[in-house]
């Protein structure tokens, strides 16, 4: 063999571990499918945004504003105090989709509504929560990042409006010391699949009760 064909050999294998190298780079960047954390039977947060929500969410509020005839859920605020963070950013490209209410730890959480509590729920994100469906099964109620349930609060619980149902606490990546209640409503096509509705803003509803 002789040189120049020895040079072109040589040239050939290092191109060719040159790109076997890349390609093991490749592989190794590529991202993972990202772990969802799905509750043990299945609640997803109600902050998880649907794809088909988008297209016109606009019908739906309308038609609530007036029927759903809510207080603010935390003891002590009143709707003037409250600021809309439902479009605000949060991570993995969600959006907040609820009212965040800063208050002092241990401030009473009132039933927004008079409905039925669907389940007491430990998440991930959330913290210490509750589900409530309204009493027209039409929307539910989620409370989010709770210290503690009100003594003997039990799913399947017929709530009045303004009754305690919880305390205001800073669970799940609430934050440490970040007290609020974490606030969303959705509305539900099937109250069986609570979990499923679209969001709707809390805030001109909760506004609307001041009027
Ligand atoms: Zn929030």
């Amino acid at each position: 063999m002789g040189p120049l064909k020895l040079r072109i050999l040589l040239g050939v294998v290092f191109v060719g571990i040159v790109a076997l190298v890349s390609l093991a780079i490749n592989f190794r960047v590529t991202p993972v499918v990202p772990e969802i954390e799905i509750p043990p039977d299945s609640p997803v947060a109600i902050g998880t945004p649907l794809p088909e929500a988008s297209p016109s969410p606009s019908p739906i509020t309308s038609s609530f504003v007036g029927q759903a005839d809510l207080i603010v859920p935390v003891a002590g605020v009143r709707p003037e105090q409250l600021l809309d963070t439902f479009a605000d950013a949060r991570s993995e490209g969600r959006s907040h989709d609820a009212i965040d209410i800063p208050a002092a730890a241990e401030t009473p959480v009132l039933a927004a509504a008079e409905g039925k509590i669907l389940k007491l729920f430990q998440s991930e994100r959330g913290g210490t929560t509750i589900y409530q469906l309204s009493s027209n099964q039409e929307l539910v109620f989620y409370y989010a990042h709770l210290s503690r349930y009100a003594d003997g609060l039990a799913e399947g619980d017929i709530v009045r409006q303004g009754q305690v149902i919880a305390y205001v606490g800073d669970t799940g990546n609430a934050g440490p010391g970040n007290y609020h209640l974490h606030f969303s409503i959705a509305a539900v096509s099937d109250p069986k699949r609570y979990w499923e509705g679209t969001n709707i803003n809390p805030y001109p509803l909760l506004q609307n009760r001041a009027r």
